[in-house]
């Protein structure tokens, strides 16, 4: 078996088959296993990158992985009639395919958001974005025109969903108790954080009372949340709004859409559905494709009850995985089908401050906050990662600082071929 994507859907899965039955080699473009829920804090110096990865090698050690191979490659190309799965590398052959490669950020055709934005989706983008912020902030704390210094510190978040609202309430909790202590030259009206989302409410898929102390949350931390908003486009120094407005910015952090991730799919004329996401039957198999399944993000179940297939969150990947790996682990047994248990979900917008919907139960504030402190370091992989994290909110929970501003550039030189492929 080949599985594209080490994310909590592929390495589930390659944790729960048994290894007996299945020679499973792990696809990856990144040699390590990364938590998508704390990108935010890593894009806004709380945390650092290493803390909320996982070297797939080490992982691999694990007893529970006994026999599972890594191979590093972004794949591009899966031939489905050949068998077989092509990285800018190598070119590896399967009996079962297995895509778990997750989601990329959507941007609805408009080709100069993709030059100017600053997006979440992946260790290094938040690590990019991280670097913006801190550039900003250090040239707007030297700069003498009352305009540039404006845009500088303008921070523009689009999309009001989990991730908008983290990262929103991240800057604004800076702008709030950091700025002035850290930046004696900067003044707290000087910096502006604005999340814009085109609905009427923020966490759409949350309840109402969720969405409604979350717009509190951020206004208590100075954010300026415009609903029923939406941009049109972005030169990277002018944000245009459909209703005609502007916003001068130098760092728009774009969080609105997602799609699956693209692969050329030879030997067959199926595509992928709506969002790029794989059509898949209740047992994840890929609708009208031979021996490859789909789970996570990049799958499509439609059923009655989610009739635009399920909500792309980590739940959703952990749980397919395992009942994909309980149904190819034992053939023996009549197939499982995918049912989806719904364990609430959980944002949160700052210290002290989260949401949590649990079936008919809302927690928000304080509770709230801890429930998603503890929720988050037990689904994180790894003891150090767990200790490394725990110290580190408990160090800027009393402290108010973050000791990781610290603005580390990729040097440039000397230049490897290879970094282009
Ligand atoms: C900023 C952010 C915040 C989020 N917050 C939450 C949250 O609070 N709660 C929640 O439940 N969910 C959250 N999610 C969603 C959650 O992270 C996803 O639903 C989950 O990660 C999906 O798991 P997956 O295995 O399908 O994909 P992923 O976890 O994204 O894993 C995909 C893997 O495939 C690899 N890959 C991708 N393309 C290729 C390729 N072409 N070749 C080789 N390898 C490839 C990637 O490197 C990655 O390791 C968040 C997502 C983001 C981006």
């Amino acid at each position: 078996m080949v599985i594209i994507g080490g994310g909590f859907a592929g390495l589930n899965l390659a944790r729960k088959l048994d290894k007996g039955l299945w020679d499973v080699t792990i696809v990856d473009r990144n040699n390590f296993h990364s938590f998508p829920p704390l990108f935010y804090q890593v894009a806004s110096s709380g945390l650092e990158p290493a803390s909320i990865s996982f070297p797939f090698r080490r992982e691999l050690l694990s007893r529970k992985y006994r026999g599972c191979r890594y191979h590093i490659g972004d794949v591009r190309t899966i031939d489905v009639s050949a068998h077989t799965v092509h990285t800018q590398y190598e070119t590896l052959h399967y009996d079962t395919l297995v895509l778990a490669a997750g989601s990329t950020n959507n941007f609805f055709g408009i080709p100069e958001l993709e030059k100017h934005v600053y997006t979440l989706k992946s260790t290094s983008e938040a690590i990019r974005c991280r670097n913006e912020v801190l550039d900003r902030l250090e040239r707007a704390s030297l700069c003498k025109d009352p305009a540039r210094k404006r845009r500088l510190l303008t921070f523009v978040v689009i999309g009001g969903g989990p991730a908008g609202v983290e990262i929103a309430g991240a800057l604004g909790e800076f702008k709030r108790f950091t700025l002035k202590r850290e930046y004696p030259s900067l003044e707290q009206s000087d910096m502006r954080v604005i999340l814009v989302e085109g609905t009427d409410r923020l966490l759409a898929a949350m309840s109402a009372k969720s969405s409604a102390d979350a717009l509190e949350g951020l206004s208590q931390l100075m954010v300026d949340v415009r609903l029923g908003k939406q941009m049109k486009s972005y030169d990277g120094t002018t944000v245009v709004f459909a209703d005609g407005t502007t916003e001068e910015s130098d760092t728009v952090v774009w969080t609105a859409g997602v799609t699956g991730v693209p692969f050329e799919l030879k030997g067959t004329d199926v595509k992928p559905g709506p969002g790029a996401r794989w059509l898949v039957d209740e047992y994840n198999s890929v609708e009208g494709i031979d021996d490859m399944y789909a789970i996570g993000d990049i799958a499509l179940m439609i059923t009655d009850k989610y009739p635009k297939g399920h909500p792309q969150v980590a739940q959703v990947a952990l749980q397919q995985a395992a009942n994909l790996a309980r149904n190819l682990s034992e053939p023996r047994k009549e197939p499982r089908t995918f049912e989806y248990r719904d364990k609430g979900s959980m944002a949160t917008i700052g210290r002290n401050r989260a949401v949590v919907d649990m079936g008919k139960m809302h927690m928000s504030g304080r509770p709230a906050w801890f429930a998603w402190l503890v929720v988050h370091l037990l689904t994180l992989l790894g003891m150090r990662n767990r200790a490394v994290v725990f110290i580190n909110w408990m160090w800027s929970y009393f402290t108010f600082s973050a000791g990781l501003r610290i603005l580390i550039r990729p040097g440039r030189f000397p230049l490897r071929k290879y970094w282009d492929e």
